[in-house]
């Protein structure tokens, strides 16, 4: 049997994981989630601040001072939840002029800004140059030559592509043939290409393995590498790094079967890490930073759509929803999904209901690929009902075809402590 075949019922236990029930009603930031989109409409995206910021001082927990963090703007782009994060002391890692410039509204001072990205084009590289950034990660000769030519001071480290034992994650990104920084291998190559920079103050090494790691010990285990190869680089170099970028790719259950993220597990192995970095003098008082985007915005964000209408196909009942993969892509699974399974979907005004049928979930586009769920447990659902898609703060609205067949945006909200507010781009 395929695995969308079996009835898909993980959505009511992660609704509890991460958000209040009270009666019939998931509750998002002491409201209930029918009540805001009453207010607001649907299909929207609901961003529950207090949920973003716990698994924030989570993770700053289980680090101990290890790490700084740095939040990964592409996971949620908009400013309110980049200023969320920068609250709660995070610095931002970006990956274009756009969410630079989303990073700087959102009250980021430019020092606290990384810039990484395969493809840095002359007009971003000189904008953020001459406004101010932290660091940038240099990934091609050619982005050395452009810098240069830009003409003023500023700090870089190289982006590293870890060999294959060091890499992990769904969607691989380190390890293999990738357009993402150097590969590991060519270090010793690449270090001279900085000989004659006049105005690259090369201070770091930053290596991104992967994404959506559930796996704590693989997690470790990649910064480990990360770390060894620091110390290598620093050797090289014959001086110290003030910087060593350990990426980002924690990661957030989606499926049945999968769990959190053991942050106990990563506490645990702070210590391994700190006396790990003291074995080499010229590594000792280098700034370690992690860059989550994922694991930071995903958990605490919600897709609401409205039930347009429902039928049944030769003994399949689909429930036409009026949100879809324009909004959402990664939930229908084309977001580099291999096999297609469902985000955890849940009746939010319906919590109490028996589960009596499962049905395939679509979206109002005229395509088969805009399918949000297949064969998924649900009450049974009329046209006005809600459907709730969970963990979907992360990858979500900006990160979906919103051009494709022309229907409006979905708006986006965020709630926290009884009040809510749309908040856009
Ligand atoms: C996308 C990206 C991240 C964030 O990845 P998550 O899996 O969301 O944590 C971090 N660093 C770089 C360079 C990225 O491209």
């Amino acid at each position: 049997m395929a695995p969308t075949d079996k009835p898909q019922t993980h959505g009511p236990a992660f609704a509890a994981a991460s958000f209040d029930i009270s009666e019939n009603d998931l509750m998002i930031g002491g409201l209930s989630v029918r009540d805001v989109v009453a207010g607001t409409g649907t299909p929207c995206f609901l961003y529950d601040a207090a949920a973003m910021r716990r698994a924030y001082r989570d993770l700053e927990t289980a680090l101990g001072g290890f790490a700084d963090i740095y939040y990964s703007v592409k996971a949620n782009p908009l400013p309110a939840i980049v200023s969320l994060f920068r609250q709660e002391g995070a610095g931002a890692e970006i990956a274009s002029v756009g969410e630079y410039r989303a990073a700087i509204k959102a009250g980021v001072a430019a020092e606290n800004i990384i810039f990484a990205g395969p493809g840095k084009g002359m007009a971003e590289l000189r904008e953020v140059i001459e406004s101010g950034i932290g660091e940038i990660h240099i990934e091609s000769a050619e982005e050395i030559a452009r810098i240069e030519a830009i003409g003023r001071p500023v700090k870089a480290s190289i982006r590293i592509n870890p060999v294959p034992d060091a890499q992990a994650g769904a969607m691989r990104m380190g390890g293999k043939a990738t357009a993402f920084g150097f590969d590991e291998e060519e270090l010793e190559n690449v270090l001279p290409l900085f000989k004659d920079a006049r105005y690259i103050d090369l201070v770091g090494v930053h290596i991104y393995g992967g994404t959506q790691i559930l796996d704590a010990d693989m997690l470790v285990s990649q910064w480990r590498h990360g770390i060894s190869v620091a110390a290598r680089m620093a050797e090289m170099l014959g001086k110290p790094l003030e910087t060593i970028d350990l990426g980002g790719g924690l990661g957030i259950p989606y499926f049945a079967g999968e769990t959190p993220l053991d942050l106990a597990k990563v506490a645990a192995s702070i210590p391994d890490l700190k006396a790990l970095l003291n074995e080499h003098p010229l590594i000792a008082e280098a700034h370690i930073i992690i860059e989550p985007g994922r694991f930071l915005a995903g958990s605490g964000g919600l897709y609401v759509a409205e039930v347009n209408s429902v039928k049944t196909s030769r003994g399949t009942t689909f429930v036409v929803v009026d949100g879809g993969m324009h909004h959402h892509l990664a939930a229908s699974g084309n977001l580099g999904q291999i096999v297609k399974r469902n985000y955890p979907i849940v009746a939010p005004a319906m919590m109490q209901a028996e589960h009596e049928e499962t049905a395939t979930i679509v979206g109002p586009l005229c395509t088969p690929l805009d399918t949000l769920a297949r064969n998924a447990a649900l009450p049974k659902l009329k046209a006005g009902d809600l459907i709730a898609i969970l963990q979907s703060g992360a990858y979500g609205a900006s990160a979906s075809p919103v051009g494709f067949l022309s229907h409006p945006a979905a708006k986006e909200v965020l709630v926290e402590d009884g009040t809510f507010e749309v908040i856009g781009r």
